[in-house]
Formats: structure tokens, C-alpha cells, sequence
């Protein structure tokens, strides 16, 4: 049951809690026959003896290993031999520093500074977003704008929040596809992400965690491989090298969407579930 305070932020976020048809005002487990079942393949380092997700609401569905296997899936080159060798067995501090120091594609130019991502770096939960704003530009940290007023709501309804704390299964390490600002905003392009994606496949890798959560478009095809619209993608559970990985609506998005908060809520439901059945913390 979520508390008073909890179902006083949903309200604020203007998410209607639960369509008036259900009667259930909780994230509750869904029956054996709506669980999938996936096949997991083994991240390095992260321990694979956990038990499957106990409530999980549909088929898991294993993310590509190769991008050119994905059908249109727009194919770009990868960054320069040896750099993402590299970039595989840095540490945080290298691999911080390697962030703020990069200059593999146009974005350096623009950028005011790097944003290399923020949490707890053994939290449970992985947000992945799209790209830092303007904010985001000036402060160094992501989703600190409007979009990401609405992201630290939705992560206190469910009992998570960025700061670091003793409890990593309610905190989150929140990254994004690109560590630099898209002049204007615009949509970031594919050599950019390219280029970019040994850095969050990195931190994916030094956070380990047990769920990740793909805000929007460009989140999903970094890590799904996939053009398939998050309409329909959301509602199951993916896979990502073995970690769970739940598909939803960018926080922006929701902002310009009011009638789509409604099915957010029913994603982090389905994060939190899932989330849920994996076993005792690390
Ligand atoms: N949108 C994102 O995807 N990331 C940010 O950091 C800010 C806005």
C-alpha cells in the first residue's frame, strides 16, 4: 500500500493513480501465467545466482548482442580501435576523468561541461535518459531541470532517490545515452551516441545493477538495439546483458503527454515488482 505522503506526490504529478476500473491500489503481483521467463547472459562481475523476478507481467525479452542485427537499425561506425578497450577496464575515477576530458565527437565543441551521471555507484537501479539540457550543461549533474523534477517525483513514489545513502536497493546511479549537450536540444545523432555508448556500457558494468530503467527513445535503442516505438516495448521486461530492464516514457515526453503519465506509473510498478523478486541485496 503506498502511503499517504506517496499517493500525495503521485497527485501532485498529476498521475491519475490507477484507472477507475481497478479496484487495486497497489503494485500487486500478477499470477504465474503472466510471468515470462528469459534467458540471461552473463555481464562481467555480476553475480547471475540471483532467482528470477518473482512478479513479472510479461515475456522477458533478451536485448541483441550486435547492432546489425537489429532491421533498421541505423548502423554507425564505433569509436576509434583500442578506446573502447580501454574505456572496458576503467575504474570510476578514470573513467570520470575520461568523460570530462572527451573529445570524440562535435558535442566537445558546444558543451559548457560534461555530464558524466549521478547516485549511488552500487545502486540497485540504473536510470538511462537521452541527453543532458541546459540545465543539465550548466550544472554538471543529470535531470536537474524541469524533466528531472518530474523523474525525482516518480523515484520518490516508488522509495528511490539519487543521493548516496547506506541503502543501495533504494537508490539510484542515473546516467545518459550522451554525456554532452546537443546544441538547442536536438535529438542526438547516431555517431554521437556511437561514440558515447562505451561510457554508459561502462558504468552499466561498474554499477552492476539489479534493474535499469530506459527513459525514452533513444535510451532504448543504445540499449535494446531496437526502433520498435516504447508503446511498444513498455509493459514486459527486457534483458540487458541479464540485468532487467523495463521500457518507458521520457520524463519530457510525459510532460508534453499529461494521458501517458498514467502508463509510467504502471512501468515503475513493473520495475518495482520486478526489482522486487530479485532476492536479498548485494
Ligand atoms: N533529459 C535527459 O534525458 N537527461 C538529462 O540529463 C536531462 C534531460
Amino acid at each position: 500500500m503506498w502511503s499517504e505522503r506517496q499517493i500525495a506526490m503521485l497527485r501532485e504529478m498529476g498521475i491519475r493513480l490507477w484507472p477507475d476500473t481497478h479496484q487495486d491500489k497497489t503494485c500487486s503481483p500478477l499470477p504465474p501465467s503472466e510471468r515470462g521467463e528469459g534467458k540471461a547472459e552473463a555481464l562481467p562481475g555480476l553475480d547471475l545466482s540471483s532467482p528470477p523476478p518473482a512478479s513479472v507481467r510479461a515475456e522477458l525479452v533478451e536485448a541483441p548482442a550486435h547492432p546489425e542485427l537489429v532491421e533498421g537499425a541505423e548502423l554507425v561506425e564505433a569509436p576509434a580501435r583500442g578506446t573502447r578497450g580501454d574505456i572496458s577496464r576503467m575504474d570510476w575515477g578514470a573513467l570520470r576523468e575520461a568523460v570530462a576530458a572527451c573529445t570524440a565527437c562535435k558535442l566537445c565543441e558546444s558543451r559548457r561541461q560534461t555530464v558524466f551521471g549521478v547516485g549511488n555507484p552500487h545502486a540497485h537501479w540504473m536510470i538511462v535518459g537521452e541527453a543532458p539540457g541546459e540545465q543539465e550543461d550548466i550544472q554538471g549533474e543529470p535531470f536537474v531541470g524541469k524533466s528531472g523534477q518530474l523523474l525525482d517525483s516518480m523515484l520518490r513514489a516508488i522509495g528511490l532517490g539519487r543521493q548516496a545513502s547506506t541503502d543501495p536497493a533504494r537508490q539510484v546511479f542515473i546516467a545518459n545515452t550522451l554525456k554532452c549537450r546537443p546544441p538547442g536540444n536536438r535529438n542526438p545523432e547516431p555517431e554521437e551516441l556511437a561514440r558515447c555508448e562505451p561510457f554508459l556500457i561502462r558504468q552499466i558494468e561498474l554499477v552492476q545493477p539489479k534493474i535499469i530503467l530506459a527513459m525514452g527513445r533513444f535510451a532504448v535503442q543504445s540499449l535494446l538495439r531496437s526502433n520498435e516505438p516504447i508503446g511498444k516495448l513498455r509493459g514486459r521486461v527486457h534483458r540487458y546483458h541479464g540485468v532487467p530492464l523495463i521500457v518507458t516514457y521520457h520524463p519530457a515526453y510525459l510532460l508534453r503527454n499529461l494521458e501517458d503519465k498514467a502508463r509510467a506509473w504502471d512501468d515503475l510498478c513493473l520495475a518495482l515488482e520486478t526489482a522486487e523478486g530479485l532476492g536479498p541485496p548485494r
